[in-house]
């Protein structure tokens, strides 16, 4: 995820973790949306599973505009609150006799009654795309409540849809199903989609021309012939589904679901780095996102995007563009990236701007053999600490190095 700059922003902190390594699912969501696209009105119903046997309550947040909860099942009370900008519903749930419990919650409302200020979530004419920051689904208060989903959403036309997950067309709107943990359902819907297959990915075009389409398909396709060799031994990049959207900012990724912004006066480099940037988070993802460890899951998928470029466009172009990096953070009031004892997730400059160039110094530092190998190790073991990763690197170039990185990682300047 690059370039959100809403307030919230949420859909960016999670990009990174439709995380199939943390993997297990403490929810099964089944649901059924109504959506009015001509008024924003939808209606809600989920059927809940909660599968830890050891669960008494159950915080969910949904988007403060929505309206008639009502919640049943194995429930022995409930109440809502205000939490922030959003509408807690804090369930107590029945005592648990070892089954999974099951909670039913139900909602309506005009979700958005203001445009939302990040451009991505709508229920419109032209389309319905929803992910976490939208709130339209409930939300463990933890950001932590994986889930695995069966969703049928109602738009009253047969539209076609896009997601992280399985998509079957209805006659009126489309069934979602995701079997692999995720923490939210994001999907995009609408009447209409330009669709290009090539191989190992599809893209939905939601523009008016087909302008930049031929070089976002050979961008891909570099991404994927040069990340898999590298990362894909035991898990190979999905069949991905890119769908190019016509605002100019805002894209961001749920695994194989890969949103991008009007792409036609993107350049070359920063395409291709943007794109492996998001593909790489196939790997980088287990880390906790909505902590200082958040910045294993993006600077490394930003500096793999950084060595697509330098395979692609070679030695110049890199360089280049890991100096704008050190310039962009240069006299900035930044906090270090990461310190031992360190909880509070990191702006986008470190994570994205500071982190990489850290990465980069580490490789001029231990040599490209080995930083090749330590990056290897972090995409595939996996690797989700960092101190587990200073152990790691430990192993690969020694204790000296180690001291080093977890040094710099101490700085808060270049
Ligand atoms: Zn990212």
């Amino acid at each position: 995820m690059k370039t959100i700059m809403g307030a919230l922003a949420l859909t960016s902190v999670i990009s990174a973790n439709a995380a199939a390594q943390l993997g297990e699912p403490i929810y099964h969501y089944e649901g059924r949306m109504a959506a009015d696209v001509e008024t924003g009105f939808v209606d809600l119903d989920w059927r809940i599973s909660v599968l830890d046997p050891d669960a008494e309550s159950v915080t969910f947040l949904i988007a403060p505009s929505l309206q008639n909860i009502e919640v049943g099942g194995d429930v022995a009370g409930f109440e809502t609150a205000e939490q922030g900008p959003f509408q807690a519903v804090v369930i107590a749930l029945e005592p648990s006799t070892g089954s999974t419990r099951t909670i039913e919650l139900g909602y309506d409302g005009i979700l958005f009654p203001e445009p939302p200020n990040n451009e991505i979530n709508a229920v419109a004419p032209d389309r319905v795309e929803l992910s976490v920051d939208g709130f339209w689904l409930p939300i463990d208060a933890t950001f932590q409540g994986y889930l695995t989903a069966d969703l049928t959403v109602d738009v009253g036309a047969p539209w076609r849809g896009v997601a992280n997950g399985t998509v079957e067309p209805l006659p009126t709107g489309v069934r979602i199903r995701n079997d692999e943990a995720s923490l939210d359902i994001a999907f995009t819907m609408a009447p209409d989609f330009r669709v290009t297959e090539a191989d190992g990915f599809t893209l939905y075009d939601l523009r008016d021309s087909d302008a930049g389409t031929d070089r976002l398909v050979e961008a891909a396709s570099f991404c994927f012939n040069y990340l898999d060799p590298l990362y894909g031994e035991t898990s190979p990049l999905p069949e991905a589904h890119f769908v190019i959207h016509r605002r100019s900012e805002s894209a961001y990724n749920r695994r194989s679901y890969i949103t991008l912004t009007d792409i036609s006066d993107t350049e070359d480099e920063p395409l291709t780095q943007f794109l492996c940037h998001e593909l790489a988070h196939h790997w980088s993802m287990g880390a906790n996102f909505n902590t200082v460890e958040n910045w294993l899951n993006e600077s490394f998928a930003d500096q793999a995007g950084n060595m697509a470029v330098r395979d692609r466009f070679g030695e110049d172009a890199f360089i280049e563009r890991m100096n704008r990096y050190r310039a962009r953070i240069e006299g900035q009031d930044l906090p270090p990236i990461w310190v031992p004892g360190a909880t509070e997730r990191r702006p986008y400059l470190v994570n994205y701007r500071s982190g990489p160039v850290a990465l980069w110094e580490l490789e001029v530092r231990i040599g490209r053999p080995r930083f090749s190998e330590f990056m290897r190790r972090y995409m595939t073991d996996p690797i989700n600490t960092t101190p587990d990763l200073l152990d790691m690197l430990e192993d690969v170039a020694g204790r000296e190095d180690r001291d080093w990185f977890e040094a710099r990682l101490a700085q808060t300047a270049p």
